[in-house]
């Protein structure tokens, strides 16, 4: 056990990386994937059944969380680890990007935002503060700065205006979140997909200084092309010596060109989300369960996986039980998708520290390309 946050990089190939993160509740291998478990889930999933697919980290959304149970529920049941039974190390995000994307009626001031919950409409408060204590209230062990993000494409005059009152929001919840050993706040970089005004904002980042960095605003609307061209010069403005999280990304191809382009860190909903409405990721690309030409079909979704969706049952089964609307359809579909997203994050940090990168990235182009299995 050791009460310090660190960041160890242990190889980089190209401006890609790998390293390990340590905190308290354990060690988060790099470049990692973090399943997002919203409401204090990973939805259809037991905690160790996440933690079974390779999962070192999960992330909790504090819009959510502070709506329904609230947060001072939680803390009195001893906290977010304790009360969804992971006690593994947990990111929780601000709750900005939610508020301006879920919560009706809002106001924004240079204090922060007020807004009406899309569960019951009740009225709450944002702002940095109480973003910080809401985090260390679940006892988040990596907590995000408060921020706004607008939704891209928006006119750079917009952009830079929020881009400002984040970093000044920034300042404000690296003074609300203290001194605390063991956890880490994360500074946000934004700035849409403007180079200057993202150079301005990593700029005030490092000159309040954090233990770890986001790339926030990007997979808000912008398409691959834009981000990566993004990605082609970000990362490298925020210091190498820290972790680098990319905020909401992505597809498996998004995240193989982010960790070409030295991200350390993603997050997403697509692998739980695809997974309960009978979407499969898998070595060849998307598999639609639903599809008819499954009805029959005895072979497993991919007969290379290990994880119990592909070892026990076959697409017959897989497209038998989402038709008839069964639960277990969104438990084995999430368990396959999250497996095969660890899987690809091993194989990743396996090729960078290998040296090999551009072959593995090679390789998974090329079996996508390929396409599904011919139907039978
Ligand atoms: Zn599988």
């Amino acid at each position: 056990m050791t009460s310090a946050f660190t960041f160890e990089l242990r190889a980089t190939d190209g401006k890609a990386r790998t390293g390990v993160i340590t905190t308290p509740r354990g060690k988060i291998r790099t470049p990692a994937f973090m399943p997002v478990g919203t409401a204090a889930t990973v939805k259809a999933m037991l905690p160790e059944s996440v933690a079974a697919t390779g999962a070192d980290i999960i992330l909790g959304n504090t819009y959510h969380l502070m709506l329904r149970p609230t947060a001072e529920r939680i803390a009195r049941l001893g906290g977010l680890h304790k009360f969804m039974n992971w006690h593994g190390p947990i990111l929780t995000d601000s709750g900005g990007f939610q508020v301006m994307s879920l919560a009706a009626l809002r106001k924004l001031t240079e204090e922060g935002v007020t807004f009406s919950s899309h569960i019951d409409g009740s009225k709450h408060v944002l702002t940095p503060e109480r973003s910080m204590e809401i985090q260390r209230l679940l006892g988040s062990d990596i907590v995000m700065c408060f921020d706004e993000c607008p939704a891209l494409p928006a006119p750079d005059e917009e952009v830079a205006r929020a881009m400002r009152l984040s970093m000044r929001w920034a300042e404000r919840s690296k003074a609300a979140f203290g001194d605390r050993p063991g956890h880490a706040l994360f500074g946000i970089q934004q700035g849409g997909v403007n180079r200057e005004l993202r150079e301005e904002s990593a700029e005030a980042l490092k000159v309040i200084g954090f233990d770890g960095y986001a790339i926030g605003g990007l997979a808000v609307g912008e398409g691959q092309e834009a981000m990566f061209g993004v990605l082609d010069y970000a990362p490298q403005m925020l210091p190498a010596d820290k972790p680098r999280y990319l905020m909401g990304v992505g597809k498996p191809d998004d995240i193989v060109g982010a960790v070409q382009r030295g991200v350390d860190m993603m997050d997403c909903v697509l692998p739980t989300r695809s997974g309960r409405t009978g979407q499969a990721w898998t070595r060849r690309g998307q598999v639609n369960i639903k599809n008819a030409r499954h009805a029959d079909d005895p072979r497993p979704l991919d007969e290379d996986c290990t994880c119990p969706a592909c070892r026990n049952y076959s697409r017959a089964y897989l497209h038998h039980v989402f038709r008839a609307g069964e639960m277990i359809s969104g438990m084995l579909l999430t368990w396959h998708n999250l497996h095969y997203y660890q899987e690809l994050m091993q194989g990743l940090r396996d090729a960078i520290a290998e040296g090999r990168l551009d072959a593995f990235v090679s390789e998974f182009h090329r079996l996508r390309a390929e396409g599904d299995i011919e139907p039978i």
